[in-house]
């Protein structure tokens, strides 16, 4: 199974043919789920296209499609949900987008028990997302294996983001500061920096620069998301920002990721 909101694009298209090169049936879920998103953000608008993603999915061989409705996957009376406790559902993302994580780990499950997969891809661009989407699977003892793909980028060096549509060409080019402060701070580390707090503040100095609006930049350990001191190959670099009323986030994991710059840049 690969779970989507859908305005598929190519970071999508990694994790499907990732999957159906990795299993005998694939099914892509494709559900804008009102539930992770907070009241003043983007569900309204956010961009829904449906005929190009089934065309994607055909092409790439996908088996099935499931496409529910609000009220199929959301009863009007229903009482049950879920809550992520520890640092993964209270800091950072999940401090930022209060009730988002809850919201993403009901839908999973919701979309897990539907399905009953052997195994669900998730992008590791949405980092937090994934370290709770791990525990979850193991929590409610799923029994489902949980793959996480590499971030997909545009040769630019940008994420590619369903929510990159918004922005205008100018804003696309200050966007730019994002992978290319955490280029430097994955360069330092790489040359042997290890406080966690000067790594983060490399990544800071240039987001400041570029004019973009910082929420967070944190090193984190991979697993519950909890601040690292001292940062040690697998921790992660995760950041928010935005860029006019557009939010993006990102992520480069030390030791692991190569520097996320574009040909070029
Ligand atoms: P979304 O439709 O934004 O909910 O994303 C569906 C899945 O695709 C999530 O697991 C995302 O992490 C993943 N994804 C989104 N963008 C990318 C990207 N640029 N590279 C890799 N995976 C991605």
């Amino acid at each position: 199974m690969v779970p989507t909101m859908g305005a598929l694009h190519a970071g999508h298209r990694s994790l499907i043919d990732r999957a159906v090169a990795e299993n005998e049936r694939v099914v892509v879920t494709i559900f804008v789920n009102p539930a992770q998103f907070g009241p003043h953000e983007d569900f309204a608008r956010y961009p829904r296209t449906l005929d190009a993603d089934l065309a994607m999915l055909a092409a790439a061989g996908v088996h099935a499609a499931f496409v529910p409705s609000v009220e199929t996957m959301y009863p009007p009376d229903g009482v049950t949900g879920l809550s992520i406790s520890g640092p993964l559902g209270e800091r950072l993302e999940a401090a930022s987008r209060p009730g988002h994580f809850n919201g993403v780990a009901l839908v999973v499950t919701k979309l897990l028990v539907a399905g009953i997969p052997d195994r669900a891809y998730f992008g590791q661009k949405d980092a937090q997302q994934c370290a709770i989407v791990r525990h979850l699977a193991r929590d409610l003892n799923t029994g489902v294996e949980i793959v996480v793909c590499p971030t997909v980028r545009d040769p630019d060096g940008l994420a590619i983001s369903s929510r990159n549509v918004y922005l205008s060409a100018a804003e696309r080019a200050r966007a730019l500061a994002i992978p290319s402060s955490l280029a430097l701070a994955l360069a330092r580390f790489d040359a042997g920096e290890r406080d966690a707090t000067s790594l983060a503040t490399i990544v800071r100095s240039h987001l400041d620069k570029a004019g973009l609006d910082i929420d967070y930049v944190a090193v984190v350990k991979a697993d519950d998301f909890s601040e690292a001191e001292t940062a040690a190959p697998t921790n992660q670099i995760v950041l928010a920002a935005r860029i006019g009323s557009t939010r993006l986030i990102d992520v480069v994991r030390l030791g692991v990721d190569t520097a996320p710059v574009g040909r070029g840049v």
